[in-house]
């Protein structure tokens, strides 16, 4: 007990002088997450040593001491598996790390001289990192707390599009068997709960993002527990509150009212204030020539799941995170991650490109006054620029390996420099082919731009 109290006031002693800093990184499942904290750990591990970090300026100016890993501070959180990810990259042939699911946390001590007037070296100072991991998924759970059973019901059948029909066929068929004020045993309701849950992952799999509940899609360690067997109910609305509200505890709409309740409550609501409601800044990572390659329906629904995911960022005073949970995250950069899949000439459209996408929810987080920054990288660089001779022209082309560790040089062709019209699905002039990581060398992680990324987050602490 004294010894954990001792632990926090020095932890909020470190805070007070600026030397500690939460950082969270998150977006959608294949976005880079993992590929992104593993690079961020090495290249603050080989800082002052091999790692090319140019744009952040304290490693510029040769006062980036290094980075220690230390013992993390939550202790109920998994460890981020860098050992892990680092010997899939150095494997040979290289392959990329296993994708992480859940939460998880690594505690970097990072030492830095400090600068004084005319270029003169301070002190040391170190500053304390936390890196935190978690799934973008979580995050469009958020709109779900403005609902109840029924108004969220109808919402998500309002939302199902035509393709999401398709893949919640079976489930649409097992639920109409029962009247809402049918009594549905464990088992019948785990099974439709079940359908349902495969129809999420079957339109994530085909390329959709904007689903509800998260936890369906990444359950972490509530996988098989009751709380996530729930499902939205088709065919009852507003009009039918007051019969559907005097309905039996036992009856099929009470039993999914308050399994939603309880999500709700144990699940959504405990991410944002346990967690969520400690970081100090975050970066959000979006897999946008993932995108772009799947077609417009899927380019569209991502866009409308990442104006729902950013709907966390919006600290505007009336809204309802800000009325919840007050969370105090200071700076945000968003980036278009995999930049190495396409040639420098086009690193400048991602950005734009990227920029458009999320172009309400920028607009909302500066009248928020939370600033925020764009940025296209590659965590893992794994391909390298050449340029060939094509009719007496130049063209940049990339070289790597395929997945299947096949030699490939390729032109992918050119990113839309802001939200595509229709007619570039027609002569769509775009193919993302994926790369393994390139043979492991000596040294830090090849990467693109994540020294700009560093610099914004955290640049500000190694002054
Ligand atoms: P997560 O689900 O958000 O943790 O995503 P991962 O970090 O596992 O990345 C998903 C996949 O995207 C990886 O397996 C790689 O194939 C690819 N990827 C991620 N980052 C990069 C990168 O910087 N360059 C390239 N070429 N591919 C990347």
């Amino acid at each position: 007990m004294r010894r954990q109290l001792t632990h926090d006031i020095h932890n909020l002693i470190d805070r007070g002088r600026d030397r500690q800093l939460r950082l969270a990184v998150t977006g959608l499942s294949r976005a880079g997450k993992t590929a992104f904290l593993t690079s961020l750990v090495n290249q603050l591990r080989h800082a002052g040593i091999d790692a090319r970090l140019d744009l952040l300026k304290s490693a510029r100016e040769g006062r980036l001491l290094g980075a220690q890993r230390v013992s993390q501070p939550d202790l109920g959180i998994a460890r981020f598996p860098y050992d892990e990810a680092m010997a899939s990259l150095q494997s040979s042939p290289p392959q990329w790390p296993e994708p992480t699911r859940g939460i998880s946390e690594l505690r970097l001590q990072l030492r830095h001289r400090t600068r004084r007037a005319h270029g003169l070296l301070g002190s040391t100072g170190t500053l304390t990192l936390d890196l935190i991991d978690y799934p973008g998924e979580w995050l469009l759970d958020l709109p779900l707390l403005e609902h109840d059973f029924l108004s969220w019901s109808e919402s998500q059948l309002a939302a199902m599009g035509e393709a999401r029909q398709q893949f919640a066929a079976p489930w649409r068929q097992a639920v109409q068997a029962h009247a809402p004020e049918d009594a549905v045993d464990e088992a019948r309701l785990a099974a439709i709960a079940e359908h349902y849950a495969s129809s999420l992952r079957d339109a994530r799999e085909a390329g959709f993002s904007h689903l509800q509940p998260g936890r369906f899609l990444l359950p972490g360690d509530l996988q098989g527990a009751p709380v996530l067997q729930f499902f939205p109910l088709p065919g009852v609305g507003e009009a039918d509150r007051q019969r559907l509200e005097t309905l039996p505890d036992t009856s099929l709409y009470q039993t999914l009212a308050k399994r939603f309740r309880y999500y709700q409550q144990h699940v959504v609501k405990p991410f944002y204030r346990d967690h969520f409601r400690r970081f100090d800044r975050q970066i959000v990572l979006v897999d946008v020539l993932g995108a772009l390659n799947a077609g417009p329906e899927r380019f569209e629904d991502l866009s409308l799941a990442l104006s729902t995911l950013m709907k966390s960022f919006d600290y505007g005073k009336r809204s309802l995170l800000n009325r919840l949970f007050a969370p105090r995250i200071d700076r945000l950069a968003i980036a278009a991650t995999k930049a190495d899949h396409v040639t420098a000439d086009q690193h400048g459209h991602l950005v734009t490109l990227l920029e458009s996408l999320l172009a309400e929810p920028i607009k909302d987080l500066r009248y928020a006054d939370v600033p925020v920054r764009a940025f296209s990288l590659a965590s893992i660089r794994a391909t390298d620029a050449r340029e060939i001779e094509e009719n007496g022209k130049r063209q940049p082309v990339l070289r790597g390996h395929g997945l299947k560790d096949e030699p490939l040089l390729i032109y992918p062709g050119d990113v839309p420099s802001r939200l595509p019209a229709p007619g570039f699905w027609e002569r769509q002039g775009f193919s993302f082919t994926a790369f393994r990581p390139l043979a492991p060398a000596d040294g830090a992680l090849p990467h693109i731009r994540m020294d700009a990324a560093l610099e914004w987050l955290i640049g500000d602490k190694l002054r």
